[in-house]
C-alpha cells in the first residue's frame, strides 16, 4: 500500500461536533499532519457516548455498550483494552418476547468503557484542539476558505479553514453550501429516545444486567448500570430506554412525568415493588438515524466540505467511529 505524504502544517481543517465520528476524523487528520479545530455545542465531548455521574454513582445515558463487527474497529477495541479503557461487558442479557425469555448473553461480545461512555470521547479528544460550548449556527465562504460563524453571526474561526467536516446529527443547514450533500442528509428519519436514570432500594435480585424488552410499548431496553462498574453500597442503578414510537408520541411531555411513567412501566412489567432514591429523565431527540445512508461519509471535494456520522456510516458507536476515519483517510489521500 502506498502512503499518502503528510499534509502540510498549513492545512487547516474545522470539524463541527465533537461526538464520536467528528473526534475520530479530527484524531485522524491531526495524525496525519493537519491543524485541525473541533468546535462543539456542549460542555463536553462525547455526544451520544454520554454519561451522567450522580451522588449515586454513574449513568450512561446515551450508548449503553459497544460491539465491534469489523476487524478495523476490533483492533481499535483491543489498543483500548490494553489502555484499560475499554472492557468486555460480561453481564447476563436477555431479551422478552412473545411470552418468552431468550438469553442473548453470547449473541455478541459488548464492551463497555470502564470509567463511564464519556471517557471514551475524553479519550479521543485528549490531543485534539476542542473548543467546548462553540455551537456553529451557520458556515460561509472567505475566499477559498471556511468561515464558522455563532448565532450572533460572529466568526469563530479566527482565519479560515481549508477544509471543513460536519459531524452533526440534522447537518442540513450546516451543508446549504453543498446542496447534494444537503439534499442527502435532509433524507434521513430521525428516532427520539426517551432515557430514564433510575437507582433504588431494596435489591431486584434480577440475574441480568441488560434486558431487550421486546414485548412492551413503552419500554425497548433496561440496563443495570452497577454492573458496568464498582458496586455503590446496595443501590441499585437502572438506565431505562422508551420505544422510538412512544418517545415520539411523549416527546414534548414534562421530564418528571416521563420518568414516573417508565419507572412504573418497568415495575409493572417486572413484578417487583422499589423505592426510587433518584429518578430523573432525559431526552435524545436526534437518536437514532432510521435508515442511514449506504456510503460511510460525504464529501464534496472541490469545495472541501463533508459529513461524517453514525447516520452515515451505521446507526451504532462502531459505525460513527469508522465514518469519521473513512472520512480523515479520503481528505489526505
Ligand atoms: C439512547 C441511545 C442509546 C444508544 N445505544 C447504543 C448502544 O447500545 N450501542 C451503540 O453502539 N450505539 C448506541 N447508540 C448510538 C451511539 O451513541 C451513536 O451512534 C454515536 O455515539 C453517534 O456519534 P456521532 O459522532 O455520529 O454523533 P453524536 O454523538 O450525536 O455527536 C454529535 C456532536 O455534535 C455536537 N453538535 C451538534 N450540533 C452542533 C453545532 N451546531 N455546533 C457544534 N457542535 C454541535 C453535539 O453536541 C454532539 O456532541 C445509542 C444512542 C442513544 C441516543
Amino acid at each position: 500500500m502506498t502512503r499518502a505524504a503528510p499534509l502540510p502544517d498549513s492545512f487547516r481543517v474545522a470539524v463541527v461536533g465533537a461526538g464520536i465520528s467528528g473526534l475520530a476524523c479530527a484524531s485522524t487528520l491531526k495524525a496525519r499532519g493537519a491543524r485541525v479545530v473541533v468546535y462543539e455545542a456542549s460542555r463536553r465531548p462525547g455526544g451520544r457516548a454520554a454519561t451522567e455521574v450522580t451522588p449515586v454513582g454513574r449513568f450512561d445515558y446515551g450508548a449503553q455498550y459497544f460491539t465491534a463487527e469489523s476487524s478495523d474497529f476490533e483492533s481499535w477495541v483491543t489498543a483500548w483494552r490494553d489502555d484499560g479503557l475499554v472492557e468486555r461487558w460480561t453481564a447476563q442479557v436477555i431479551a422478552l418476547e412473545g411470552g418468552r425469555t431468550l438469553d442473548k448473553t453470547a449473541s455478541a461480545e459488548r464492551y463497555i468503557v470502564r470509567d463511564g461512555m464519556q471517557a471514551l470521547g475524553r479519550k479521543l479528544g485528549a490531543d485534539l484542539d476542542v473548543r467546548l460550548d462553540s455551537a456553529v449556527a451557520s458556515v460561509g465562504r472567505r475566499g477559498s476558505s471556511w468561515d464558522l460563524l455563532d448565532a450572533g453571526g460572529r466568526s469563530l474561526s479566527h482565519g479560515g479553514f481549508d477544509a471543513l467536516v460536519i459531524a452533526v446529527p440534522q447537518p442540513t443547514e450546516l451543508l446549504r453550501r453543498a446542496p447534494e450533500l444537503a439534499q442527502q442528509a435532509s433524507s434521513i428519519v430521525w428516532q427520539p429516545c426517551w432515557a430514564v436514570l433510575l437507582a433504588f432500594e431494596p435489591a431486584s435480585g434480577f440475574e441480568f444486567g441488560g434486558v431487550f424488552v421486546n414485548d412492551h410499548p413503552a419500554l425497548s431496553w433496561a440496563t443495570r448500570e452497577d454492573t458496568k462498574g464498582p458496586a455503590t453500597g446496595g443501590i441499585e442503578r437502572w438506565v431505562l430506554h422508551a420505544t422510538p414510537r412512544w418517545s415520539a408520541l411523549h416527546l414534548n411531555h414534562g421530564a418528571d412525568e416521563v420518568a414516573e411513567t417508565l419507572a412504573q412501566a418497568f415495575a409493572t412489567r417486572f413484578n417487583f415493588g422499589f423505592r426510587p432514591t433518584l429518578l430523573s429523565a432525559r431526552r435524545w431527540l436526534t437518536a437514532t438515524p432510521a435508515n442511514p445512508l449506504k456510503s460511510p461519509y460525504l464529501w464534496d471535494a472541490g469545495q472541501k466540505i463533508g459529513a461524517v456520522g453514525d447516520w452515515c456510516g451505521g446507526p451504532r458507536l462502531e459505525g460513527a467511529f469508522l465514518s469519521g476515519r473513512a472520512l480523515g483517510h479520503a481528505i489526505v489521500a
